[in-house]
């Protein structure tokens, strides 16, 4: 088997298939989950505005994948307390009859009825797994009491929970790890490239050495590259529509009290629906839905910077959110299916193409999807490669627990209990270890034996260790310095990211990884470095 592609949905199929005993090769360009995976809202959710285009299937699918995650990954799953606030009684019935009936209508404002049952049709596709509290409606007084300063034309708001992913790309490596260890004959390899296919023989580059392999099945899980995948490999197609979606995550203590802990998704004067909430003590905003043609060109645009700061305005008149608060901004395109029409109604849904190569295997195509479905869709795929291999599955993943997510102390007199072992058998502080739980999950007892020997804080960043971060660079395939801080750990995504930690983490890359001087350059310039905190 040949995994194209390591986002979200190549890490999941990979780890599905190794849990069937099938050989498995998955080959990334860039880094794993360095795509549309690192550019999504980090919402494990139902889905509620695909009520309004008639998903019914994609909600309930998306609602037990989320509340599933908030079990095998509670280590970086965790429940967000959502806000859909609103401003008429009787506001989005005609247009939202208009969206479900497949027209275009613009939805400034789902009034008390439409959200009511949109919420009660919610909880109801969330019933089966039920990790979640259900929907309230709440007056605007009691709104007011959870989340300050809305702007005075809401009257109250619907609150209800989806799921907040705090270490997106850390879980999609936990999948590729739980793969190998469940599998040793598979491997998942980043920075490596498709050079070419001939007569079912696939050559790729990885670490300066050409290799080939014969796959009795080819797995495309380009996301947006998938055109582009089936080009390397001889086969033209047209198959991808993708959408660019930037977020921007700023430092603005008023907004991060006013949340209090709640998302706020809200809908807007030009007729789109954008969310903020707490993130990693900063908060994070977003998003912009714009069609593109080169998923490669993607990136947070100024002015997409700029219409997300002002767009705050809309529902918190009285907090200024300002370029200048801006301390990490990040996008990604949304690997849509090819289609015409308003890029906003595109199916958010899933669905393999299957294609030939000529004297070759089978290439099936992963098409579209979410974050939070990846589970679903890669069982679906994995489950499309047993039957062409004449297999019968051995293991359901729906109850398989991914990473640091193992065994993973769940309630506040649990985890104090597994921190204050820790603390003891390690001799580091318990407030450390807390710390590095939150960060790693259970995986941080692979960390401990090297950090109760020496666990020297970073100058520039002290919660981190430079015994930390150098574990991660042996054990965690990191290829480059970007790895190690936009995708292994939080620093940059979190605003950290200032010219001296970039310089420190340099330095400890370079020892560790035996770099020399120009490579350790070229690596910090390429870095998205934060205004200086
Ligand atoms: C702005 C935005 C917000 C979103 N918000 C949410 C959300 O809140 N919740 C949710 O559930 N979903 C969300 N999504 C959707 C979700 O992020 C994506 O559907 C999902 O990440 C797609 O995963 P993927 O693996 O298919 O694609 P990708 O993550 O893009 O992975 C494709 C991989 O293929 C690699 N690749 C490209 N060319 C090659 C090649 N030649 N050889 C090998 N590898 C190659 C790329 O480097 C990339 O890593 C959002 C998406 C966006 C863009």
């Amino acid at each position: 088997m040949l995994i194209l592609g390591g986002g979200i949905n190549g890490c999941g199929t990979f780890r599905d298939l190794c849990a069937q005993g099938v050989d498995c090769l998955l080959i990334e360009r860039d880094d794993f989950c360095s795509g549309a995976s690192a550019g999504s809202s980090r919402l494990m959710h139902g889905g509620l505005k695909y009520l309004e285009t008639g998903e019914f299937r994609l909600v309930r699918e998306s609602a037990e994948e989320r509340d599933r995650l908030l079990c095998n990954a509670a280590h970086y799953v965790t429940p967000l307390p959502s806000i859909l606030p609103l401003r008429s009684r009787f506001g989005g019935i005609l247009p939202s009859i208009r969206r479900f009936l497949g027209g275009k209508a613009s939805l400034t404002d789902r009034g008390s009825l439409i959200t009511r049952a949109g919420l009660t049709l919610y909880d109801l596709y969330g019933r089966r797994v039920s990790a979640l509290p259900g929907h309230k409606m709440l007056s605007r007084r009691a709104l007011d009491a959870r989340v300050a300063g809305l702007d005075a034309g809401v009257i109250g708001a619907g609150l209800y929970y989806e799921g907040q992913l705090s270490y997106a790309e850390r879980l999609g490596l936990e999948l590729l790890l739980d793969g190998e260890t469940m599998h040793p004959a598979s491997r998942a390899l980043n920075h490596a490239c498709v050079v070419g296919a001939q007569s079912g023989v696939v050559t790729y580059a990885h670490e300066g050495a050409t290799h080939r392999v014969r796959p009795r099945v080819i797995i495309n899980a380009g996301g947006a590259w998938i055109d582009r995948i089936n080009a390397d490999l001889g086969l033209e197609t047209d198959l991808m529509g993708g959408s660019k979606g930037a977020h921007i995550v700023v430092e603005n203590p008023a907004l991060f009290a006013a949340l209090n802990g709640h998302m706020v998704y809200f809908g807007t004067r030009d007729g789109r629906v954008n969310l903020l909430y707490p993130f990693m003590d900063r908060v994070l905003i977003g998003s912009t839905d714009i069609k593109i043609d080169d998923p490669d060109a993607a990136q947070c645009d100024e002015d997409e910077a700029a219409y997300l700061c002002a767009v705050i305005a809309e529902i918190f008149p009285e907090i200024p959110v300002g370029e200048d608060q801006i301390l990490y901004r990040f996008s990604g395109v949304r690997p849509l299916p090819r289609a015409d029409g308003e890029i906003g109604l595109v199916t958010r849904d899933h669905s393999i193409a299957e294609l030939t190569l000529p004297e070759g295997p089978q290439v099936l195509c992963l098409i579209g999807g979410k974050w939070t479905t990846f589970r679903k869709f890669s069982e679906t795929a994995a489950t499309e490669v047993l039957t062409r291999l004449g297999r019968a599955r051995q293991r359901a993943t729906e109850t398989m627990p991914i990473g640091g997510g193992r065994d993973f102390p769940m309630g506040a007199d649990a985890r104090a209990v597994w921190i204050a072992e820790r603390s003891h058998s390690s001799g580091l502080p318990a407030g450390r270890i807390d710390t590095l739980l939150s960060r790693y999950g259970t995986r941080v007892d692979t960390m401990l034996p090297a950090l109760s020997r020496s666990d020297t804080p970073l100058l520039a960043l002290p919660d981190y260790s430079r015994e930390e971060l150098m574990h991660l660079l042996r054990t965690e395939r990191v290829g480059g310095l970007s790895d190690l801080l936009l995708r292994r750990t939080s620093i940059a995504l979190s605003g950290r990211l200032t010219p001296e930690v970039a310089q420190e983490a340099a330095r400890i890359v370079a020892e560790t990884l035996g770099w020399n001087a120009d490579t350790t350059r070229e690596a910090l310039d390429r870095l998205p470095v934060s205004r200086a905190a």
